[in-house]
């Protein structure tokens, strides 16, 4: 549950990784096949903002839904083959501390600001036995300082004195930390633990109605109908590519409809910029040519990874 007016973690956007890595997805490509599907992904897009664009018909029957909705996922599973979570961690208790920190900013500035106080506090035992002032000195930069201190020396408390410090693997372990509701515990489970889910974050949500997926707007109706859609398996990976797709290309105000390789699939095509040269302007991190949020990105990240804390840009 959200604390003293900080709402759930995960930020603008959620983030999701598997067992056994450190922030990166598995059943990824790496090296020279990794960097080959980066660039195909990138043509890709770049051919479909040359093709010319009718708007597509909203889906009429639950098969044409599920079809459209699959062949979109399919077409971001290309685009963005190296879709990750966004926030850097090495274990689960860093994602978990790193998506508490991540509510109402963005997962850069928690990137930004997570390796000082890992360093200081590396298990949940230093950071639950830490002096709070210090806590929210290095925190200080995600904004909220006071409450997510609360919140994370707290859930470290918790993982301590409960769970033999260790994040527990169970969704009713997890939504009773502090500060940890369903949104956080679902980006834990996906990334840390390899249990299939769905992150209905701003992006997520945003999206999945302009493809005409739902029409609900609560978080919990919407993982509900999206996850029905889709096998199991693909969820969380379902959930990073529109992440992914919603701050690079399908933004909240100005979606760069004439640069979207989802285009002729989609029932919004035309909300945006559909000028292709002026649509190219408004991509942003590593199709716009620019940092993504990252500091240690996966290998097989084609773009540049973020300035530390401080650094230009
Ligand atoms: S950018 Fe435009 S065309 Fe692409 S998914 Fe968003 S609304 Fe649809």
């Amino acid at each position: 549950m959200a604390k003293r007016g900080v709402s759930e973690g995960s930020g603008d956007g959620g983030v999701t990784v598997p067992k056994g890595t450190s922030g990166t997805v598995s059943k990824k490509p790496s090296g020279a096949a990794a960097k080959e599907r980066s660039a195909k992904g990138a043509a890709a897009a770049e051919k479909a903002a040359a093709t010319p664009v009718k708007k597509a018909k909203p889906p009429q029957s639950r098969t044409a839904l599920v079809r459209q909705a699959r062949r979109i996922n399919r077409e971001l599973a290309e685009v963005y083959a190296y879709a990750h979570p966004e926030l850097d961690f090495e274990n689960p208790f860093q994602l978990l501390v790193a998506t508490v920190m991540s509510a109402q900013t963005t997962d850069l500035r928690v990137n930004q600001t997570t390796p000082a106080l890992f360093a200081a506090y590396p298990t949940p035992e230093d950071l639950a036995a830490a002096n709070p002032e210090e806590v929210e000195e290095l925190i200080r930069p995600t904004g909220f300082f006071r409450a997510k201190t609360k919140s994370i020396m707290g859930l470290s408390a918790a993982l301590r004195d409960e769970f033999g410090g260790e994040v527990p693997g169970r969704l009713e372990d997890l939504v009773k930390l502090p500060g940890v509701g369903r949104k956080t515990a679902f980006v834990v489970l996906g990334n840390a633990f390899g249990v299939p889910g769905i992150t209905v974050d701003t992006h997520f949500g945003r999206l999945v109605r302009r493809w005409k997926w739902t029409e609900q707007t609560d978080p919990d109706k919407v993982e509900a109908e999206v996850g029905a859609l889709f096998p199991k398996s693909e969820w969380t990976m379902l959930s990073h590519r529109v992440i992914f797709h919603g701050r690079r290309i399908c933004h909240s105000r100005k979606p760069a409809c004439g640069a979207c390789p989802i285009a002729p699939l989609c029932p919004s095509y035309g909300e945006g910029e559909t000028d292709p040269e002026k649509a190219k302007k408004l991509l942003k991190y590593e199709m716009g040519g620019m940092p993504g949020q990252r500091l240690k990105p996966p290998p097989d990240y084609p773009g540049k990874p973020a300035p530390p804390l401080g650094a230009a840009g």
